[in-house]
């Protein structure tokens, strides 16, 4: 067929159906969806000296009008409004800045107005952050968040590639129910499983399942889903939630004592992480000493200092006895979230270990 003949076929067809066609040159007939993106601060946020400056500069200086300003690119992909929340780096993050995010991003997201959500943050809890809106956010809508490892400042800046991917991922049909999740260096992550794995480099992001998709020009390209519940499926209800209940960690290793745990308790903690070696290991000499906290009505839940893997349950300890809990995969951090919302549900041991192992 006279290639004329196609593209006026394909213009036709586009127009008609109003729907996202991915032919070039044809942008101004595609309806684009409305983004909000919600700037917390973090390394994009972050401005250094020199453009060798690639890990000292300042982080959370820079406003989103001007984060934004700096990708005109995402203009052609969504209508992209900014909103700043915050302005810290992500190490300063509370349970209350946590809570105060999920409602406003909720509430953004019950607009008929508001497609999707685009989060800027550090990336040093964007992991805790995001797997928090995934337990809570009770929306199908896409909620995508992003950060950078070098400030805007540096040569080669990761921030502006993060920032155009991740507003073309929220603007997909294909983010639509998937959860929240994290784009960074052109990978699709879920909230639920990536963490962060190194301290500088680019490539830190990393999930042990793998991401689920890639960001390939602008377009999200999804290869798997997640299937633990999250958003409209799980059960815990911003509504009813006033504040978190206080639940810490404290790391094995050898030689180890309970003085960071009763510190702990003497603070007000209602739940433990232990963020144990290899499979959640607990030194003999600790037993009694946790099962002393664990009187006190203190919970105690085994977790991995690994980085990843699944804690066994009775496996080299008898946590039916002890009446301690385990994880399943999710590491401490993400523990540390999940069992203060399921502790706004219930304090029953069994309800609390089948949450573990549901979510
Ligand atoms: N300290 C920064 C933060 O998490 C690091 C970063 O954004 O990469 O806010």
């Amino acid at each position: 067929m006279n290639p004329s003949v196609v593209s006026i076929s394909r213009r036709l067809v586009c127009s008609l159906l109003l729907t996202a066609c991915a032919i070039p040159g044809l942008a101004q007939e595609v309806k684009k969806q409305n983004i909000v993106l919600i700037a917390t601060g973090g390394t994009i946020a972050g401005a250094g000296a020199s453009s060798a400056n690639i890990g000292v500069y300042q982080a959370a200086v820079v406003a989103v009008d001007k984060i934004m300003a700096a990708v005109p690119e995402i203009h052609t992909i969504a209508n992209v409004k900014g909103e700043q929340i915050f302005q810290i780096g992500s190490h300063n993050f509370t349970n209350d800045r946590l809570l105060q995010l999920a409602r406003r991003v909720t509430e953004l997201l019950k607009s008929e107005g508001v497609d999707g959500i685009v989060i800027t943050h550090g990336t040093d809890t964007l992991e805790e952050t995001s797997y928090f809106l995934n337990l809570t956010v009770k929306s199908n809508k896409p909620v995508v968040m992003l950060g950078s490892m070098r400030p805007g400042t540096a040569l080669s800046a990761d921030g502006p590639l993060n920032l155009y991917n991740a507003v073309a991922v929220a603007a997909s049909k294909e983010a639509v129910g998937k959860g929240t999740l994290v784009v960074m260096n052109d990978e699709i992550h879920s909230a639920r499983d990536v963490t962060k794995t190194n301290a500088t480099r680019v490539d830190t992001f990393k999930s042990p399942y793998g991401p689920l998709g890639l960001v390939v020009e602008g377009q999200a390209r999804f290869y798997r889903a997640p299937i633990r519940p999250h958003t409209v499926q799980s059960e815990f209800d911003l509504d009813k939630i006033q504040a978190l209940p206080q639940v810490d960690i404290a790391y094995g290793y050898q030689n180890m004592s309970r003085a960071a745990y009763d510190a702990l308790v003497a603070s007000g903690a209602k739940a433990i992480i232990h963020a144990g070696v290899g499979g959640g290991s607990v030194p003999e000499y600790m037993v009694g000493p946790l099962n002393e906290i664990r009187g006190k009505g203190v919970f105690v839940v085994r977790a991995t200092r690994t980085g990843s893997g699944v804690v066994i349950r009775n496996n080299s300890v008898k946590d039916d006895a002890n009446d301690w809990l385990v994880v399943d995969d999710q590491n401490p951090q993400k523990a540390r979230l999940l069992l203060a919302l399921a502790l706004t549900k219930t304090t029953d041991t069994k309800e609390l270990q089948k949450i573990f192992l549901k979510y």
